[in-house]
């Protein structure tokens, strides 16, 4: 028994309570270990329903926001998943322990450094780079699924581009104090559209996104 399993338990019963019903992504959540990339002074909380600061005015994604993203994705094994924002890089494991091919961009290189060095230590093989995430990863496009973890202003262009046919963006758009989920998804030359109201993300800082530093 590790230290944080029972509240792991509850973390997950607490995510179907909320109407979480894939059990994949439940499977995913209950296996890996939040506490891990929560940082000192938080980790007591890292299995309440919030998200936590992780340095660089920036944030782990609260638990429910994480499932519902990756239920709305609905990767399968093998999918080809983008990731704009890999913060602490619990997203992006999610995504490579529900079998995904995951790739994953941050702007800020600590953060990058200190999720790589997770990758490692887990055994995640999980492709990642530094950098504005707004204009995608063309070396690899196009992806099945794309997923962004901040608030974007709009959608940026080169994500709908980069996806392959039949795959889903799933995104926020709003403006900085909320925005609505996104999910888009692209059917040869059409785009459809689902929005879910109310959610709060750190701003999406880029070429494609709010300016900032
Ligand atoms: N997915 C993360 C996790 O599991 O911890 C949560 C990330 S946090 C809510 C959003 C992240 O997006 C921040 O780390 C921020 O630095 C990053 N970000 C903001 N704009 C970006 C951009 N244009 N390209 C790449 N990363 C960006």
């Amino acid at each position: 028994m590790g230290r944080f399993d029972d509240e792991r338990v509850e973390m997950i019963a607490l995510l179907k309570e909320r109407g979480i019903t894939d059990e994949r992504v439940l499977q995913a959540m209950m296996k890996v270990e939040r506490h891990l990339f929560v940082t000192g002074p938080f980790i007591n909380k890292s299995y309440e329903d919030t998200a936590l600061p992780i340095g660089h005015s920036q944030t782990i994604s609260q638990p429910y926001t994480v499932a519902f993203m990756t239920q709305e994705l609905s990767p399968k094994r093998g999918s080809k998943v983008l990731e704009i924002g890999t913060g602490s890089g619990y997203q992006a494991v999610i995504l490579a322990e529900m079998g995904c091919r995951v790739f994953t961009i941050e702007r800020h290189l600590d953060l990058l450094l200190e999720a790589r060095r997770l990758f490692e230590r887990l055994g995640y093989r999980i492709a990642s780079r530094g950098g504005d995430g707004t204009v995608g990863w063309t070396e690899f496009a196009p992806y099945d699924g794309i997923i962004v973890t901040a608030a974007a202003p709009d959608v940026p262009e080169p994500l709908l581009q980069q996806l392959a046919d039949g795959g889903k963006l799933v995104i926020p758009v709003g403006d900085l104090e909320t925005q609505n989920l996104r999910v888009i998804t692209k059917m040869g030359d059409t785009l459809e559209t689902k929005e879910v109201r109310g959610f709060k993300f750190v701003p999406l800082i880029g070429k494609k996104g709010w300016n900032g530093k």
